[in-house]
């Protein structure tokens, strides 16, 4: 049976503090490609893969997520768009493109095919189902329409608002009619909230010193909500300038996935007074709703209501510093990389 050279990121060890290029490394192994005789595995040729947040959680050995950890010496793993070269699953046949959860290397032999979706259609770039067809869209999509019961004409305040999620967050806040602010880490990126996504204004968080004077600058009526990416500082300075009855999605705490001790808030005060509803939540308990998302977003795409911007790296051993870029904004967009155009 022929066998091919497959490249592979391996996880090193486990990580404190900031994650680093020492923290993976590329190795090369060899593998059939065909999948064993008898078996249901579906063996996949990874074209893009997602660099995501969450990844940062699975480095630590302490992390008790329903993925898990990654394991020291073992094959990186996320989200990513494959095409299948060979099955014996009889859900999936060669030829398929799939999304779903696969290896950092180029090719993958799955024996799990429970996180596997096949793609219903390639008339959008391929990428989006990492991406706003994928986690991070219906992660989007819950937050800001289950968790924040968005109407129109309220004001809406998005942090990391540039990146996978955050983007379309304001999008889809303007197209509810809401009054939407984004805050992102550099001129170029708080340009693109403004020029390409529609936000209607935007700032950079890194050039405000004071965070609760900003937000009073651009809120001078308060936030109704605040679809939050971040956490730590700027969740304490949004607190206070919350409205009455408003409503706080916590996505996710960037700001606080490579510390040892996370940052306490000082404002909880606020919650009460202002009858803040905060509520966390997993885009894994919303999946349900794809398909109800897929039917909104997809006509937005194609009639171009909607725009989805890619930071893209080619060739798999780019993907440690893609990933390592996410914990200092390096990336503009929604961060993949391509292993294989096809
Ligand atoms: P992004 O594409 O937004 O990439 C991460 C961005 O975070 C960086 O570009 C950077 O942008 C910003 N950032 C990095 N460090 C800090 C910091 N210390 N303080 C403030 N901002 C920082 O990622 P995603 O859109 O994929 O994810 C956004 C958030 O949503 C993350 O917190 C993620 O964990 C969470 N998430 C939660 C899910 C859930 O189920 N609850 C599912 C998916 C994502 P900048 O230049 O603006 O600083």
């Amino acid at each position: 049976m022929a066998e091919v050279s497959n490249k592979q990121v391996i996880f090193k060890d486990y990580v404190s503090g900031f994650p680093t290029d020492a923290d993976m490394y590329m190795t090369t192994s060899t593998m059939s490609l065909k999948v064993p005789e008898g078996s249901q595995a579906v063996l996949v040729k990874n074209l893009y893969l997602s660099c995501d947040p969450y990844m940062r959680a699975r480095m630590t050995y302490t992390h008790t997520s329903y993925i898990g950890s990654f394991k020291p010496g073992s094959v990186l793993n996320g989200f990513g768009v494959a095409k299948v070269l060979d099955s014996g699953h009889p859900n999936f046949s060669k030829g398929d493109l799939i999304w779903g959860f696969t290896g950092w290397e180029e090719y993958t032999l799955m024996t799990s095919t429970e996180t596997l979706f096949k793609i219903p259609t390639t008339d959008v770039p391929l990428s989006y189902y990492i991406g706003i067809l994928g986690m991070p869209g219906m992660t989007a999509y819950a937050g800001f329409y289950e968790i924040c019961t968005p109407k129109k004409g309220e004001y809406v305040y998005v942090s990391s608002a540039s990146g996978a999620v955050g983007q379309l967050v304001g999008q889809f806040a303007k197209l509810l009619g809401c009054y939407v602010v984004g805050s992102a880490g550099t001129k170029e990126k708080v340009d693109l909230l403004k020029d390409k996504f529609g936000f209607d204004d935007a700032f950079n968080y890194k050039e405000e010193p004071d965070l609760a004077s900003c937000l009073k600058r651009y809120f001078p009526e308060g936030i109704d909500i605040y679809f939050d990416n971040v956490g730590g500082e700027m969740l304490d300075a949004v607190l206070p300038r919350m409205r009455s009855h408003g409503r706080i999605a916590v996505c996710g705490m960037i700001s606080q996935y490579n510390m040892e001790k996370p940052e306490g808030l000082c404002n909880l005060i606020s919650i009460i007074i202002k009858q803040v509803k905060i509520q966390g939540f997993l885009v894994r308990s919303y999946y349900h709703l794809y398909p109800k998302y897929m039917e909104m977003v997809l006509p937005h795409i194609k009639e171009g209501k909607i725009v989805y911007v890619e930071d893209t790296v080619e060739g798999l051993e780019n993907a440690p510093q893609a990933l390592i870029g996410l914990f200092s904004g390096a990336n503009v967009g929604k961060q993949v990389v391509v292993v294989s155009r096809e």
